[in-house]
Formats: structure tokens, C-alpha cells, sequence
């Protein structure tokens, strides 16, 4: 089979103005960024507020492999197998993803544009600069450190304590040389020296902002909440308090609106922001969740990472936010993800091991009663590999049918949307018959602590909490803060349900400890932090960038 690249290179996109009027926008509605890319004013937004919403389905997984298991793939997947289905019909379906980060698309994750016969394009330019939201957010939020420092320079009337700054710089690469770094030196003329640091743009603050605004004014609002230090008696300094969070704004003023772009079969695709999914909530942003909603009937949109932290701040920080409640979940397994949680060594996952695979069901139906606690019905997608035996497919189809799960097998990967129809069908019965209405674990009046608590009892399947004094103190100052409202973002591994990446499957008889806590004011959570959370990722030793290279007319080669 073809790469990725090679199969985008060779596909025939349609004009972006043909892809808009397929949802009903006209030329005017549209700004374009060259032939395939354009973005959508949010006045689009408000003249359709009226009309009813589409359905909303989410993707999320099961506990992955480091490599991925296929949630983007199986997003875009199933959004062209929607279009399929709903061709000659009254209605359509769209797609909302996450803009990748340069990054980890220079260091080895791949990109975040799908895959095979299931990606969105152009797929270099998505996955590269694109319409400029990332450059944007660096630099609104370079700007306000700017500012931070010069406010310190120039006599420091906030009476910042330069020990306790909370703003770092943000650079959208991998580049851990820059983890720690110290600015201001060099004498009185360059401002006044203390220790800094870099972190990766999709873990600024700003990208959590822009992603949970609802319009312009609440991007104001929010941008002004952010609490950027500590004064010398420890009391927070705000972005309000300096006065930055206009000039912010300008500069997010075209960041702000959904880019639309198209998948290999022309479904309409908004893809749009990408927080981080440990310290973030690790999803696209609301402004253009709910634009989907209003120009499609069936809009299907991805979470971040596994299904207990993914689906988890989808339902809590996202959907509680912005008042979603989604049709229908699909949760994306794969045989060698599953015979990793039944205890397989990474190297020998391509073997066929059907009793394996029935072991590592554990992870996968812990998955499932977990989403339905929310009251959102679920499907199972088999994100199918070449290594796949029909034995280890039929221990997961079995499992699934004798336990009253939808399921199918999904080829998007091979097929594009043809490999997904059985997968569609699922999904159209289940959102039209009996979709869910969504339930919350917590009250947003709960205590952080018993909000952690019940993720890590019921979504995690924890005995309990363990808080570091540090994290201890921090509890009290919240809700001294009069922040105890906030929804909980915890960061912890994506491989365990534990915060401990070697448990596999559905461990039990462990404790979580609570690190720290860190408060996105902003973006209105509160960040949980169990182990070392990397918010500037470095780069591998052979990083993906070796194999890159650009030929005559431009032609990008390597590049996945
Ligand atoms: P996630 O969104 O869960 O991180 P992706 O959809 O980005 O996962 O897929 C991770 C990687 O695996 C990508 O490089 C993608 O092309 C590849 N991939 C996904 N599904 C398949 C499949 N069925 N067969 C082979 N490769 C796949």
C-alpha cells in the first residue's frame, strides 16, 4: 500500500467553495486560504443559531499502544462512510478534528490528519503551517510575556514576584533545549534576569482559550481570567490586571474562526485548534463543534488519547462548557492494543494470539462502562491491521454481541469509506433510535478533591487519592481563589488506567497520587498532575525530519 503522503499527493481535491456550498455557504460565507482551505466567518454561526443541531458522534479508544490506534483515522473514516450512506439523501454529515502540531510531526508521532484512505487534505499543508492559527497563538502569547517583562522592567507597578511568574514563551517545536532557560540577562538595559522557560504552543493556555470560547467576547473574557504570577504577598496577577487581553485578541482575530478543508472522498471537514490532551482537555474547538452542528446533521469529531481521559474531559470540560450532549460514542479498539493489555510484549504484537486478545477485553469493556455512566450509548470500532487473524477479530465481535455492544470492523484505512459503511450503519441506528443524553459524574459545586476522586473511583477503577503536600496546599489556595467550581483536566498517562504506564488492562488495588495542581483560569479547569507531564516534548534520536525532503515544484516527500 502507498504511504499516507502518496496517497494524498495522488488524490483530486474539489475547489474549497464546492466543498462550503455542499453545507450550504455561499462564496460570501467563506474567506479563502488558496484553492483548499478556507475559513468560515463566525457570523456563519450566529445567523444559523436558530436552526436545530446535528448530531453529534465522538471518537475516542481504548487505552492505546504508543503508535496510536487509530481514533483521527477512524474519525475521518467514518465520516466519509456517513457521506456514503447519506448520498441522495437530505442529509450530510462533516467532520471536526484537532490542527496538528508541528512537533510531533517532526519527531515521530505522524501526523494528525488521518490515515491510508481515510485523511484529510491538503494533508501537507494541514499538517505544516496551514491557515497560521498556531503561528497566532504563539504569538499572542509571546506578546503577553513580552509585556510581563517589560512590566517588571519598567518598574513593576503589579509588583510581580519574578519567582513566581506563571507565563512562560511557547515555540511550536520540539526543542528541548529550551525547556529552562533564563531571560533578562546581560545588564540593566535588557530587563531584570530570572528563570524562565519554553513550552510547546498546544500546551499554552491561549490554545485552551481559543478552544472553549464560544465567540469573541467570551475570548476576551477568558484570556482576562488567566493568571499569569504571583505578587509579593502570593496573591494571582491576571491578564486583566495588565491590560493585555485586547492586543491578545487582535492578533487571534482570523485564529478564531474554523478552517474548512476536505477529506480524500470531499466530506467537509472543520479542523480547528489542539490543545494538548494532558494539561488541556485535547479536542477541537467549540466554535467549530458547534458550527458542525448547525451545517451538518451528523457532525463526528475526536478526543484526545484514551477513553478515560479523552471522553472523560470531552463530557466534563468540554460538553459542560459549551452545553453539547453527544448521540452516540465510538470507542476504537485494536487487536494489538488489546493483546498488549492481555499481557503481550510490544515486539510480539503482529503474532496471532486469540486468547490474548480475549484477556485484554478487560481494558476495553472497562472503556465501555464508562462512557455508558455518561448516558451515551456506544459502538466498537475495530480499527483493523494487516496483522489481524479472523480468529482474534471474532473474540472481540463475539465478546461485543454477547454483551449487547454494537460493533463492527472497520477497513477506512484500505478502503476509505467503503470500509466503513457496516461501521455508519452502527452509528445512523443507534443516534436515530436511542441516542444518549448526557450525565454528569460530578457537581460542578463539588470539592476539587472529591471531583478527582470520583474520576479516579469510577472512571479509573482506583481505590482512592494520594495528595503531595504540594498539591495539598494548592487545594486551599483554589478554594480560597473561590475557583473550587471548576471542572477537574487531569494529566496522566494514556497507557494505563492507573498512573502507572505498565498497568495494563483494567488494573485494581491502586491509588492515584495527585503531583501538583495548576490552575488554567482561563480555560476554566484545573489541571491534575500525576506524574512527570511534559509540556515541551524533545525529539527522538532519529527524528521523522531525517527522512524529509523537498523536490522540484515543490513536491514534499516524507512527510508520513
Ligand atoms: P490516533 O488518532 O489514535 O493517534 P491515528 O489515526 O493518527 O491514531 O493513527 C496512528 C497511526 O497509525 C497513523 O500513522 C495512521 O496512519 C496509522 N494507522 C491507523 N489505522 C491504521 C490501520 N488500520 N492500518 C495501518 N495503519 C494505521
Amino acid at each position: 500500500m502507498k504511504s499516507d503522503i502518496e496517497i494524498a499527493q495522488a488524490s483530486k481535491l474539489k475547489p474549497i467553495h464546492e466543498i462550503a456550498a455542499q453545507v450550504g455557504l455561499s462564496a460570501e460565507d467563506i474567506e479563502q486560504y488558496g484553492k483548499y482551505k478556507a475559513k468560515i466567518s463566525l457570523d456563519v454561526y450566529r445567523r444559523l443559531e436558530h436552526k436545530p443541531d446535528g448530531k453529534l458522534i465522538l471518537v475516542t479508544a481504548i487505552s492505546p499502544t504508543p503508535a496510536g490506534e487509530g481514533k483521527s483515522t477512524t474519525t475521518v473514516g467514518l465520516g466519509q462512510a456517513l457521506g456514503q450512506l447519506l448520498e441522495n439523501t437530505d442529509q450530510n454529515a462533516m467532520i471536526c478534528l484537532r490542527e496538528p502540531s508541528l512537533g510531533p510531526s517532526f519527531g515521530m508521532k505522524g501526523g494528525a490528519a488521518g490515515g491510508g484512505y481515510s485523511q484529510i487534505v491538503p494533508m501537507e499543508d494541514i499538517n505544516l503551517h496551514f491557515t497560521g492559527d498556531f503561528h497566532a497563538i504563539t504569538s499572542a502569547h509571546n506578546l503577553l510575556a513580552a509585556l510581563i517583562d517589560n512590566h517588571i522592567h519598567q518598574g513593576n507597578a503589579l509588583r510581580f514576584d519574578v519567582r513566581r511568574i506563571a507565563w512562560n514563551r511557547v515555540l511550536d517545536m520540539n526543542d528541548r533545549a529550551l525547556r529552562q532557560i533564563v531571560v533578562g540577562l546581560g545588564g540593566p538595559a535588557n530587563g531584570v534576569p530570572r528563570e524562565s522557560g519554553f513550552d510547546i504552543t498546544v500546551a499554552s493556555e491561549v490554545m485552551a482559550v481559543l478552544c472553549l470560547a464560544q465567540d469573541e467576547q467570551d475570548l476576551k473574557e477568558r484570556l482576562k481570567k488567566m493568571i499569569i504570577g504571583y505578587n509579593a504577598d502570593k496573591a494571582p496577577i491576571t491578564v486583566a490586571d495588565l491590560g493585555a487581553e485586547g492586543a491578545m485578541a487582535v492578533l487571534l482575530k482570523d485564529a478564531i474562526q474554523p478552517n474548512l478543508v476536505q477529506t480524500l472522498e470531499h466530506t467537509p471537514a472543520l479542523v480547528h485548534g489542539g490543545p494538548f490532551a494532558n494539561i488541556a482537555h485535547g479536542c477541537n474547538s467549540v466554535i467549530a463543534t458547534k458550527m458542525a452542528l448547525k451545517l451538518a446533521d451528523y457532525v463526528v469529531t475526536e478526543a484526545g488519547f484514551g477513553a478515560d481521559l479523552g471522553a472523560e474531559k470531552f463530557f466534563h470540560i468540554k460538553c459542560r462548557q459549551a452545553g453539547l450532549s453527544p448521540a452516540a460514542t465510538v470507542v476504537v479498539a485494536t487487536i494489538r492494543a488489546l493483546k498488549m493489555h492481555g499481557g503481550i510484549d510490544k515486539s510480539a504484537l503482529a503474532t496471532p494470539d486469540a486468547e490474548a486478545v480475549r484477556e485484554g477485553l478487560s481494558n476495553l469493556s472497562k472503556h465501555i462502562e464508562n462512557v455508558q455512566m455518561f448516558n451515551v450509548p456506544v459502538v466498537v470500532a475495530i480499527n483493523q491491521f494487516p496483522t489481524d487473524s479472523p480468529e482474534e477479530i471474532a473474540v472481540v465481535t463475539d465478546w461485543c454481541k454477547e454483551n449487547g455492544i454494537p460493533v463492527a470492523l472497520s477497513e477506512v484505512f484500505t478502503k476509505g469509506g467503503a470500509g466503513g459503511l457496516e461501521l455508519a450503519q452502527q452509528v445512523l441506528d443507534l443516534v436515530n433510535t436511542r441516542p444518549g443524553s448526557l450525565m454528569f459524574l460530578y457537581n460542578q459545586e463539588d470539592t476539587i478533591q472529591v471531583k478527582i476522586e470520583t474520576i479516579v473511583r469510577e472512571i479509573y477503577g482506583g481505590d482512592g487519592v494520594q495528595f503531595t503536600s504540594k498539591a495539598q496546599t494548592m487545594l486551599k489556595r483554589i478554594d480560597e481563589m473561590g475557583l473550587s467550581h471548576l471542572p477537574v483536566c487531569m494529566a496522566k498517562t494514556q497507557y494505563s488506567f492507573s498512573d502507572n504506564p505498565n498497568l495494563r488492562g483494567r488494573p485494581e488495588g491502586f491509588t492515584i497520587t495527585i503531583r501538583e495542581l495548576k490552575i488554567s483560569a482561563g480555560a476554566g479547569f484545573i489541571v491534575a498532575i500525576t506524574g512527570d507531564i511534559m509540556t515541551m516534548p524533545g525529539l527522538p534520536k532519529v527524528p521523522a525530519a531525517m527522512n524529509m525532503d523537498l523536490l522540484a515544484e515543490g513536491k514534499i516527500t516524507g512527510l508520513f
